[in-house]
């Protein structure tokens, strides 16, 4: 393992709009020096370059300025390097199209735990994903391409924030990182497994993949208050299945949404259409105390 300083060239200073995003590549080449040889090519740098096979970390520029690894259109999305408060953009060592090049599910833990995880801590980027990562092939369907069915339009990439990969981004067309595990490089990067958990949290914990599943929910064209609305009627039922359900807990599952940039007005109307009154009202207080926090 060894971390060097190898310094490139920045996009400079970050738009500000108020996003905090994580992007993920991959660099298509066998090592870090194959790769910064591109870099100092193209002039594409990212914030940092990590082969987590051998757990070697590049570090190419500061996490508070934009980097230069996406394309950025002109007349099309208003920023892709620079858009938001922070966007750190990471090339992991290995090509799309073989995931497993990248890492073994032990190397992806350690760049969820040892990289990912405490930069995204540092820089205020909430460590989630609501974007759906599909494999990079060589006939569609495929992560390449402009239309490739998961990637955000500029508005959505405006309002993002989270973690995602350059097949998420507008303007490009590159479908990197592929089918990496992204939940179980969150899952190490959030510490899921260091925590003790109370039995209300283990029971909303079996949850997540269900929300997670009604929030996304293959949806490819749908905006985000449509997908929204389809996860309160499905939260609705889970709640009036469970009586006991911990709302403070429901309204956590929600928080990427509010973190992602979706106006809390919104989530507080939809709430108040999809729930009984009692219940949306327990359901706002809660959603409430967790934005304040
Ligand atoms: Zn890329």
């Amino acid at each position: 393992m060894a971390i060097v300083s190898t310094p490139g060239n920045s996009a400079g200073a970050m738009n500000g709009d108020g996003s905090r995003k994580a992007l993920l590549h991959s660099t298509e080449g066998p090592n870090i020096a194959s790769a910064v040889a591109a870099y100092r090519a193209n002039n594409s740098w990212p914030h940092k370059t990590v082969d987590l096979r051998r757990r070697d970390i590049a570090i190419h520029l500061p996490l508070n300025v934009a980097a230069r690894s996406l394309q950025n259109l002109p007349g099309g999305a208003d920023a892709t390097n620079k858009d938001g408060d922070v966007l750190i953009q990471y090339e992991l060592v290995g090509t799309a199209t073989d995931p497993a090049s990248i890492g073994s599910p032990e190397d992806l833990e350690w760049f969820g735990r040892d990289v990912l995880g405490p930069d995204c801590r540092r820089m205020g980027i909430p460590l989630v994903t609501t974007v759906r990562w599909i494999a990079y092939r060589s006939q569609p369907p495929s992560s390449y391409g402009r239309n490739n069915g998961v990637r955000l339009s500029p508005a959505e990439w405006d309002a993002y924030s989270g973690v995602l990969g350059h097949q998420h981004a507008p303007d490009n067309v590159h479908g990197d990182p592929g089918a990496i595990d992204i939940n179980r490089i969150l899952s190490a990067a959030r510490g899921d497994d260091d925590v003790a958990l109370t039995d209300a949290q283990e029971k909303s914990l079996a949850l997540i993949p269900k929300i997670h599943a009604l929030l996304t929910n293959d949806g490819l064209d749908r905006s985000p208050a449509a997908r929204l609305k389809e996860g309160l009627i499905g939260i609705r039922a889970l709640l009036l299945r469970d009586g006991d359900l911990d709302e403070a807990e429901v309204a956590r599952q929600l928080a990427p949404l509010v973190l992602a940039g979706m106006p809390v007005d919104d989530i507080a109307t939809a709430v108040v259409e999809a729930l009984p009154d009692d219940q949306a009202q327990a359901f706002l207080d809660a959603l409430a105390v967790r934005i304040a926090n």
